[in-house]
């Protein structure tokens, strides 16, 4: 059952700004364009905001000319001409996630209602609707959709079933399960093309990205069942590889001998100080959303991530010892909860 509080603040809202989360994925993007559509069909004309471009594997997204980023002189004039009088926030743990398409001195008045599938979410929001059980914001926006009385239908089921696809790695996530599966079935009923979706955003990479792979596997390390590289900033470019999405904490993970995954991935110094944008995997069974959540972060049991600030050295140092150790002991717990329902 859906809060009715949200379901009416949406219905009685006037003018909307919706926002996902900084270097946005299917998720983000899907769940963001999904409620512009959502919102239009009820006849509302929201702002729909990122703080960065999405990739390109998800240009082709019905709906993405209508997306502002925030430096945009579009979103900049609508922020200053339009009294928003709410704000919704998709697929993002804490208001952070937001970057700079959130102003709280700004937009800090506005009712903020938070939509999100994330075990690590702060309920930083005034109304908050976190379902972990949902295997992407994506099917949320659904379930929105469907109590609102709007069809799951064209752009808006094609935008959803985007989310579904690349959160669960094509179904094939272990959060899979009936709900995620009955509610893609809708979306496919409703027109959206799962052949095609699931060749843009799952089937196809970069070269540049297998150039990337080929430099930084041979530096793979595995100890403890933790298995983890580096990426640096010259590598990135030797590779010709622009975007920061590797995809290699989620190759790594499929290693047999591997509990958890990590990546170090080396950030652009803009201002001088040097940072880690790090990205864990954990198999069934494990969790590394704690690491990530203590370390500033956040994500789900099996994938999240954060950056740290350090070099790649100090922060691999520091990094991987916690995830050998949380490893260690989870793995104690595994087998004793095994023997005692044995
Ligand atoms: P990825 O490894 O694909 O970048 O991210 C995996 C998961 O971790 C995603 O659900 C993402 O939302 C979350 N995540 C990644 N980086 C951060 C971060 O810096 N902060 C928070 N709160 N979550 C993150
Ligand atoms: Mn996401
Ligand atoms: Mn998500």
């Amino acid at each position: 059952m859906l809060d009715p509080t949200l379901l009416t603040t949406l219905q009685e809202a006037q003018s909307l700004l919706c926002i996902s989360h900084v270097n946005p994925d299917g998720d983000a993007v899907g769940s963001l364009l999904g409620m512009g559509w959502l919102l239009r069909r009820l006849h509302k004309d929201p702002v729909l905001a990122l703080q960065d471009v999405p990739p390109p594997e998800f240009a082709w997204m019905p709906g993405m000319e209508t997306l502002l980023t925030a430096q945009s002189p579009a979103y900049q004039q609508a922020v200053r001409e339009t009294p928003f009088d709410v704000v919704v926030c998709l697929d993002a743990s804490s208001q952070d996630r937001m970057g700079n398409a959130y102003n709280p001195s700004v937009h800090g008045s506005a009712p903020l209602i938070v939509i999100d599938h994330h075990v690590t979410n702060t309920y930083f929001g005034h109304i908050n609707w976190v379902d972990t059980g949902c295997a992407a914001t994506c099917q949320m926006v659904a379930y929105l959709a469907q109590a609102l009385g709007v069809p799951l239908e064209g752009e808006l089921a094609e935008c959803l079933l985007t989310g579904l696809v690349t959160d669960t790695l094509c179904f094939r996530t272990s959060n899979t399960d009936e709900r995620v599966l009955a509610v893609a079935t809708q979306l496919v009923q409703g027109g959206a093309n799962l052949a095609q979706i699931t060749e843009r955003t799952i089937n196809r990479r970069p070269f540049s990205l297998l150039r990337l792979w080929g430099l930084v596997l041979p530096r793979v390390r595995l100890e403890d069942r933790v298995i983890w590289t580096t990426v640096s900033q010259s590598q990135l470019q030797e590779a010709g590889h622009r975007s920061h999405d590797t995809h290699l904490s989620s190759l790594l993970i499929t290693a047999d001998e591997a509990d958890i995954s990590a990546v170090f991935l080396e950030k652009a110094m803009d201002d001088g100080v040097p940072a880690v944008e790090c990205s864990f995997r954990a198999k069934p069974g494990f969790d590394v959303s704690r690491i990530a959540l203590q370390l500033g972060g956040g994500g789900h049991p099996p994938a999240s991530g954060c950056t740290v600030s350090g070099t790649l050295e100090e922060v691999a140092a520091r990094v991987v010892p916690l995830l050998q150790e949380a490893r260690r002991a989870q793995a104690i717990h595994r087998e004793q909860s095994i023997r005692d329902t044995a």
